[in-house]
């Protein structure tokens, strides 16, 4: 007879999740992995979407890579990385071009939490691996309105079925395992041999299990759909900012976007922050505009959990849960390294490993 092929469900469809289904195909192409997504399309904190407003195609967030992030790299195949990284410091009115100065502006934009709160750890790591200062690794790509095409739609090729607007409501369990995914418009019965992988956000994952509850950080990103690109001094078409409203400014055809990290609590109305910061830009380029161009602006209260020693000590070790066909993924699962694209996937690589291992 011949031996049935083992499934594997992924719940959450963000980087980790489809991360998890690539490793499981990767190592078993025979397996099946079926992914479900409870919102309409995947990719989590990371996908494109087509702005009727400003009508033109934008990320969700611009999205950094750095040439250190070895697996985002390879997965995101960036085609254009810049080498240089200039900051222009606010109040003295000065473009500087030795990045080195900004370490604590770098760290926060990693950290998502300010540099003299986040975890040391994850500044080492930050330090020795993910941005090692000096070598080319520190070379940097930033999202041009491409992260769905780019990334998660090679990604999503792995899924066998992919099941959008496919929510989890809860697991049902007997003798220690899981038995069935109850989802809002599905019961799914776990075969045995079969596994589960879990790969939500760390809020939703507390629904399900019993995990630590984490603080987060919000980030604002702010698109600017100029008639024309913007010219940034340098000629470069990103920037760092110290002292400023916001801490980075990408330039990518007629989108400008800027980006405000850290983000605890925000109680400046979102469209006067829009208006003000498009001020100060026009005093980086010396012009006096006569309006600010049409904009969007998204903020992700709960973009990343707080980078600081108490949250980071909160992290789990390892993908294992008290359920022996159970895992988790997800960026926040990974301990000492900034959440990011990065970590997801090195936590669906993780997953994918302790599944396979339990067979
Ligand atoms: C504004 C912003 C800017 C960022 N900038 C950068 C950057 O510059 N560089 C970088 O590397 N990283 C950046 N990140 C971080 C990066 O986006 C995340 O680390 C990564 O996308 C996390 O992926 P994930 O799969 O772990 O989690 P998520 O993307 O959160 O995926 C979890 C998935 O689970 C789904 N889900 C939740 N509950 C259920 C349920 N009950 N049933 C079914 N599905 C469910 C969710 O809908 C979601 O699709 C940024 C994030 C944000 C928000």
């Amino acid at each position: 007879m011949k031996k049935k092929n083992t499934s594997y469900h992924i719940i959450g469809a963000g980087v980790a999740g489809l991360s998890c289904a690539y490793f499981l195909k990767l190592k078993d192409p025979s397996c099946k992995t079926i992914v479900y997504e409870a919102a309409g399309h995947p990719g989590g904190r990371c996908y494109s979407f087509d702005d009727k407003e400003l009508q033109t195609r934008l990320d969700n967030a611009t999205h950094v890579i750095l040439g250190a992030n070895k697996y985002a790299a390879r997965l995101l195949f960036p085609h254009k990385w810049h080498n240089n990284c200039y900051f222009w410091n606010v109040q003295k009115d000065t473009i500087e071009t030795d990045f080195r100065q900004f370490k604590p502006e770098i760290f926060k934009a990693m950290c998502n939490t300010a540099a003299d709160e986040a975890s040391k750890k994850i500044k080492n790591k930050i330090f020795w691996k993910l941005f090692p200062w000096g070598t080319k690794q520190r070379r940097i790509y930033f999202s041009q309105n491409d992260l769905s095409q780019r990334l998660i739609n090679p990604l999503a090729v792995y899924a066998d079925e992919l099941h959008t607007d496919c929510k989890l409501l809860k697991l049902e369990t007997q003798f220690g395992q899981i038995a069935q995914l109850n989802f809002n418009n599905r019961q799914v019965e776990i075969n045995a041999g079969d596994k589960i992988i879990l790969a939500l956000d760390a809020v939703n994952t507390s629904r399900f299990l019993e995990t630590p509850q984490f603080e987060f950080n919000g980030i604002i990103n702010i698109f600017y759909h100029t008639s024309q690109p913007l010219s940034l001094p340098k000629g470069t078409s990103f920037l760092g900012i110290a002292e400023g409203l916001c801490d980075w400014i990408f330039v990518h055809g007629n989108i400008t976007a800027v980006t405000i990290s850290d983000v605890a609590n925000h109680n400046e109305k979102l469209e006067d922050l829009a208006r003000n910061i498009w001020k100060q830009l026009d005093t980086l380029r010396n012009v006096n505009s006569a309006f600010v161009p049409p904009f969007r602006v998204i903020h992700h209260k709960h973009a990343t959990i707080k980078q600081d020693e108490t949250n980071n000590a909160k992290r789990p070790q390892n993908a294992q849960t008290q359920y022996p066909n159970l895992f988790i993924a997800g960026d926040w699962t990974m301990k000492d390294y900034p959440c990011s694209i990065e970590a997801a996937i090195l936590s669906g690589k993780r997953a994918a490993q302790a599944a396979l291992k339990k067979r």
